[in-house]
């Protein structure tokens, strides 16, 4: 069983190319289980149909620990993907990082990671990598990691931070998989990311273009692949899965000082100085 992390900067598309990629492991016939970390909890939504399911940490506080059943937790999506929602804290009160902890330990003690699951996907949230967020890495939940970015600075600065909280735990076992482009159409970017990969010691896994069909999709509350599995983009999800089933590579990156990701930014034409 792989336990995969998706980690990135809010809007950057991690929650979309998650439920892409888990729709076509699933139709590649990989068993999966996906749990959504972020407090949002909205991960799952388009595997369901438009489904809001209700997060492991509402259950927990309206049934109590003792009564629920995995059921409650877990909702069967396309292709049988196993959707859960780990949910937040009452904003302004709790920790959302150990939230998450809470939720994959009660998944854990009511047996949800079964034997026959190929993959375990986590949709963290990356803005900050806090002490809390970085806990599916910390506690060795997650193995391998996904950093999902774009061409603009912002994206490239939360992965390279993301990168130092995996270079800080990887005693526990974390690794870095490599970059997934969500393209934001800027010029050079494939290059850049292609670049900054291999600055980190890892490699872009893929580059994923940006399409209308993507909304088109989302408003109809499906993935592509479930809304269109013949059009180019659901290829280019179906190729991303392919590339992280046969991938090999997992390291400790090295991330870059803030000099060096500026100038590097600036030999792209990103940012001028
Ligand atoms: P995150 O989970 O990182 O916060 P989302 O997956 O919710 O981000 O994506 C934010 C928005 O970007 C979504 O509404 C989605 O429609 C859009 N989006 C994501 N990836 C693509 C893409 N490749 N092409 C077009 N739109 C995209
Ligand atoms: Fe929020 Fe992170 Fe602090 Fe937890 S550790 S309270 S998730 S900022
Ligand atoms: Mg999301």
């Amino acid at each position: 069983m792989r336990q995969v992390a998706i980690y990135g900067k809010g809007g950057i598309g991690k929650s979309t190319t998650t439920q892409n990629l888990t729709a076509s492991l699933a139709t590649m016939g990989k068993k999966i289980l996906l749990v959504g970390c972020d407090p949002k909890a909205d991960s799952t939504r388009m595997l369901l149909g438009g489904l809001n399911q209700k997060t492991v940490l509402d259950t927990l506080r309206s049934e109590g620990d003792d009564s629920i059943e995995l059921d409650q937790l877990i909702q069967p999506g396309f292709e049988g993907i196993k959707c859960v929602e780990s949910g937040g804290p009452e904003p302004g009160v709790g920790c959302a990082g150990r939230g998450i902890i809470t939720s994959i330990g009660l998944l854990e003690n009511l047996g949800a990671y079964e034997d026959d699951l190929d993959y375990v996907f986590y949709d963290v949230l990356g803005d900050v990598v806090c002490g809390g967020f970085a806990m599916p890495i910390r506690e060795g939940k997650a193995q391998e990691i996904y950093i999902v970015a774009s061409g603009e600075l912002m994206a490239i600065y939360a992965a390279n931070n993301i990168c130092k909280g995996i270079k800080k735990y990887a005693k526990g076992g974390a690794r870095l998989g490599g970059i997934i482009c969500n393209s934001r159409k800027v010029d050079g970017e494939r290059e850049l990311l292609e670049a900054f990969a291999e600055r980190l010691g890892s490699k872009l896994i893929h580059f994923v273009p940006r399409d209308n069909i993507v909304q088109r999709a989302e408003i109809n509350k499906k993935t592509v692949i479930d809304f269109d599995p013949d059009c180019d983009q659901a290829q280019e999800y179906l190729t991303l899965a392919a590339n992280i089933e046969s991938n090999d590579k997992f390291v400790v990156p090295t991330p870059l000082e803030m000099d060096d990701l500026e100038s590097m930014m600036v030999e792209f034409g990103i940012i001028e100085l």
